[in-house]
């Protein structure tokens, strides 16, 4: 009797500890079962990389199997879509980027509300991107990659995840700060993109160094510069945008985490709470840094917070959308 009391309250207790879990009314837990975590991408790109690392993470927290599903396609909107018609009971939840940022702007018509259609639970990193061409495109600087772009015109292609993606609003930004008129060839990725550009079939692709630093580091791919405001602490020697004479645009891809809409707000709590325990996680700060990001703060990690900046970032990129004429095609 003795020892099965004390290992029985010993299990009891251990289990207690190791997931906590959230009562809800009528005795249900949080979560009391594998959660899906949508990723709007195809395997192997830039968000796949940081989702599934946050999925590893917060399944080690949160007592139950965070599942990545990789739901495709229309430039991260049927992933978007697919977790803002879900059932809100937190079992659903979407680990999306700047996209959020843009596609309320670009897409006119969407069969979800594109803002009021989640709860943000709180945002995760901030990822530089890199502008990278084939290996043998005949240009070793920007000015010679411009020159070779405008002397190409449309024969020269460029790869992008598709409207609404951060690879596609990249694109369209150095395309209009260069004037030229590429032909876009969009995938369901920057993953499989990326194998065409080892492949030497497509000629260039603006992407995130989650995805980018082990080809640019492999000498597999030429790096041209960064579209961000200051060098990239892991990639130094590459060049911002504006230092490498084209000024005037700047894409460092942010992303965060969310809920359906109506999610119960203790169910958000306790999301949050499993997302923020993950960005303190070592392996995750240090696979981050080796990929050229990090964790954002935990106060940054919040769901007032990320709702802040998700708005003012709609705001931010309106008048440019509407002002630059590749979106408007
Ligand atoms: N994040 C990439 C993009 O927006 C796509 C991807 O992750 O595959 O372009």
């Amino acid at each position: 009797m003795q020892k099965t009391t004390r290992r029985g309250i010993a299990a009891y207790g251990l289990a207690l500890l190791a997931a906590p879990r959230l009562a809800l009314g009528q005795g249900a837990a949080f979560p009391s079962r594998p959660i899906t975590m949508v990723i709007p991408f195809a395997p192997g790109g830039p968000t796949d990389i940081v989702g599934r690392l946050m999925a590893e993470a917060m399944t080690k927290e949160i007592g139950q199997p965070v599942v990545v599903e990789n739901t495709t396609g229309a430039g991260g909107t049927l992933g978007a879509q697919r977790v803002a018609t879900a059932r809100p009971d937190g079992y659903t939840v979407l680990l999306h980027h700047i996209g959020m940022g843009v596609i309320p702007t670009m897409y006119r018509r969407l069969s979800y509300d594109p803002v009021n259609g989640f709860e943000p639970l709180g945002l995760v990193t901030e990822v530089p991107m890199t502008l990278v061409t084939r290996k043998d495109i005949p240009a070793n600087n920007l000015a010679e990659l411009v020159a070779y772009m405008k002397a190409q015109g449309d024969r020269f292609n460029l790869a992008d995840a598709g409207i609404g993606s951060s690879s596609a609003l990249c694109g369209a930004l150095l395309a209009n700060a260069i004037g030229v008129k590429p032909t876009v060839i969009p995938f369901r990725g920057t993953g499989p993109a990326m194998q065409e550009i080892l492949g030497g079939r497509v000629d260039l692709l603006c992407d995130q160094t989650t995805q980018t630093t082990e080809y640019i580091r492999a000498g597999q791919v030429k790096v041209f510069a960064t579209p961000s405001r200051h060098r990239i602490a892991t990639l130094p020697e590459i060049p911002t945008t504006t230092e490498a004479g084209l000024p005037g645009f700047e894409v460092t891809v942010w992303h965060g985490l969310y809920a359906p809409r109506g999610t119960p707000a203790p169910v958000c709590a306790r999301l949050t709470q499993s997302l923020q325990a993950a960005l303190r996680e070592p392996r995750i700060v240090q696979r981050f840094a080796e990929i050229g990001t990090a964790p954002v703060s935990q106060a940054d990690a919040t769901p007032e917070a990320h709702r802040r900046f998700w708005t003012a970032d709609i705001a931010k990129w309106k008048p440019v959308i509407e002002a630059t004429a590749s979106f408007a095609d």
